[in-house]
């Protein structure tokens, strides 16, 4: 690894055929796009939100092309997913040979070397070296669902932890783990019982003077409290919070935490779903502090694009729960889990977390120059390929999530694609794939500086 992202898609085994530069041929969306979304409008969901409405007919390392001819840079990896790109080469090739091979047995009932090796791999690439189990779902949602399900059979226990500005996923269970109402839980309830919701560390929103360890003790106190440790099945956090905002607590807020979950026979559950697998220039977040959970969920960046999660965790407690107690038709799919062997080789072959760590550099040295030019960005945050900046109203901290929409709005007129987070709507977020070559993560950088310019 060189200290640039330089020799880039080559050296990662190409593309998929996509050149990699960004096209505009059309205003964007496009006609062929705008014609496609009448027909979405007229056929889908109405609850299913576009953030862009240019319809993808190919996609490779950085780069997305839509139905009229447009290539639009990737600052967003369809959330957090594609760490490898699109169509990574080792990707592409074992779903090709798997889907040839045989494409469903369900592995409760005829099972198959893939998923095992999947939970090897897991096993052996999360935190700690003691002994640990995996079990394979389809969704993130489902994974911390399952996480809630292993940890109330191993402690008898019912309460849940969770915190401030949390997000943890769609269904009954994890929307009540969810903190924002509009638009996950809004008009969805009643919601799961047994949620408690803790305070988190937000430095930006609070002052410097206090420390990790003291927001970890304003949490605790809480949950002491308004629940007793003796009720808490597992505590539920997100190294780093990514709906709520990329939300990086103050070093020494997780370690402390982690801690007293030991110290109160309560399961310290990481959701890594969208810090994991590199993407914040670690293999997961936790490493960053030594953290070592005893349950850790993942999903996203774990197969390259093909549903896929998990739960890792301590032999014991995985262990704890009866045969039969978990599972499901789908779960580790053998194309799935043909998709996570290739993108795991990918990552650990070439070194993405290193490439992760890169474009931290680049983007944050970048952000950081135009946080002195343009006085609505409050703060320049993240780690690895895991960046944003908080808008807010000049020389406040009040969110500011009207600027916020039209800097993103601005981008993808230019063609890149970013994505907006944050309880206020005011984060904007950058999740590059880790292979970006150098040349498209500066451009993306020289559109972000347009877009605030207005
Ligand atoms: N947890 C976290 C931290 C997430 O970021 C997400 C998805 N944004 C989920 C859980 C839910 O994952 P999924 O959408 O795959 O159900």
């Amino acid at each position: 690894m060189t200290d640039t992202l330089h020799p880039d898609l080559e050296t990662l085994g190409g593309a998929g055929g996509v050149e990699q530069r960004r096209v505009l041929v059309t205003d964007l969306p496009g006609p062929l796009s705008q014609a496609l979304h009448a027909r979405k409008t007229a056929a889908v969901a109405a609850g299913i939100g576009t953030t862009l409405p240019v319809y993808v007919t190919k996609a490779g390392g950085g780069i997305l092309v839509d139905v009229d001819g447009n290539q639009l840079i990737d600052f967003g990896s369809g959330i957090a997913v594609v760490n490898v790109g699109n169509a990574a080469p080792e990707v592409v090739s074992r779903v090709q040979d798997q889907v040839a091979q045989f494409t469903h047995t369900c592995f409760m009932v005829t099972p198959y070397e893939g998923y095992v090796e999947v939970c090897e791999a897991l096993n052996r690439l999360t935190p700690g070296d003691h002994d640990k189990r995996s079990a394979l779902f389809n969704s993130g949602a489902e994974a911390v669902e399952n996480a809630v399900k292993i940890a109330r059979r191993y402690t008898g226990r019912d309460a849940v932890v969770v915190f401030d500005h949390a997000y943890h996923g769609r269904t009954n269970l994890t929307m009540a783990m969810t903190a924002k109402n509009m638009p996950y839980k809004d008009g969805f309830g009643p919601f799961a019982g047994e949620v408690y919701r803790a305070p988190m560390s937000y430095p930006f929103h609070e002052p410097a003077s206090i420390k990790g360890t003291e927001a970890a003790m304003r949490a605790i106190s809480v949950i002491e409290k308004q629940v007793g440790a003796d009720r808490v099945a597992c505590v539920v956090i997100e190294p780093i919070q990514g709906e709520g905002g990329f939300v990086v607590p103050a070093e020494g807020f997780l370690p402390a935490i982690a801690e007293w979950c030991t110290a109160n026979g309560v399961v310290f559950i990481a959701d890594e779903i969208q810090t994991g697998f590199a993407r914040t220039g670690d293999m997961f977040a936790v490493n960053h502090e030594g953290v070592v959970p005893d349950l850790m969920t993942t999903a996203k960046g774990i197969a390259g694009g093909l549903p896929l999660a998990a739960v890792t965790g301590r032999a014991e407690i995985m262990d704890s729960v009866h045969g039969g107690g978990l599972g499901g038709t789908y779960g580790g799919n053998p194309v799935a889990c043909a998709a996570a062997l290739g993108a795991i080789a990918t990552i650990e072959q070439h070194d993405l977390a290193a490439r992760a760590r890169l474009i931290e550099n680049i983007m944050v040295a970048r952000l950081t120059e135009l946080q002195a030019r343009f006085p609505q960005i409050g703060e320049v945050r993240g780690r690895g390929a895991m960046i944003a900046v908080e808008i807010v109203k000049p020389g406040t901290t009040d969110p500011d999530a009207a600027e916020t929409s039209r800097v993103s709005a601005a981008c993808h007129q230019a063609g890149l694609v970013t994505l907006t987070c944050g309880t206020y709507g005011n984060v904007l977020r950058f999740l590059p794939p880790l292979v970006i070559g150098e040349d498209l993560l500066r451009e993306g950088l020289d559109i972000l500086e347009g877009a605030f310019a207005g």
